[in-house]
């Protein structure tokens, strides 16, 4: 008797089970076969910092060094500029080193000439330590993508 109820029990379970996945498997998919497909996804994702470019592909940074005080982690950001003979900044050397990037976005709030944000790629492994620090041609974005990420920002995307 005991082994009787102990098999319609398990029936019971299995039929339970199986019915939960028949009703899953109706439902769409939420999850994508990464890496042949990517989602887009919003604007607030924390990618890695990156450098809004102007049309013209300037930056609009005053090496204020606001981002480099501000970072909790040391001297990851590095930026030397000088003066040219018009008063133009130019820059020596402008990179940051993601791989210390702790991605706290203090950098970004606190960029007088929102030069900083947050870019939406989240596909920067590395093999090599030293190809995660990121100079100024890594770091910029296209015009496009730099107003594409801002207008996506200020929707609230
Ligand atoms: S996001 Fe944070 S840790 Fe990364 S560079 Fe900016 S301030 Fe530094
Ligand atoms: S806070 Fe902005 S403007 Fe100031 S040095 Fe950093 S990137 Fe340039």
């Amino acid at each position: 008797m005991e082994l009787i109820k102990k098999i319609i029990s398990g029936a019971i379970a299995i039929g339970e089970g199986m019915s939960m996945v028949f009703r899953h498997n109706k439902r769409p998919a939420t999850t994508v076969e990464y890496p042949e497909r990517k989602d887009r996804f919003n604007a607030r994702l924390r990618g890695h910092i990156a450098v809004a470019t102007n049309e013209d592909g300037s930056i609009n940074c005053i090496d204020c060094k606001s981002c480099v005080r501000v970072c909790p982690c040391g001297d990851l950001i590095n930026i030397e500029s000088h003066k040219d003979e018009d008063g133009k900044l130019c820059f020596d050397r402008f990179s940051i080193d993601l791989g210390r990037c702790i991605v706290c976005g203090n950098c970004v709030d606190i960029c007088p000439k929102k030069v900083l944000l947050m870019s939406d790629d989240y596909e920067i492994a590395k093999y090599e330590k030293n190809d995660l620090v990121y100079e100024l041609d890594d770091l910029k974005l296209s015009y496009e993508k730099t107003h594409q990420l801002q207008q996506d920002l200020e929707k609230g995307d």
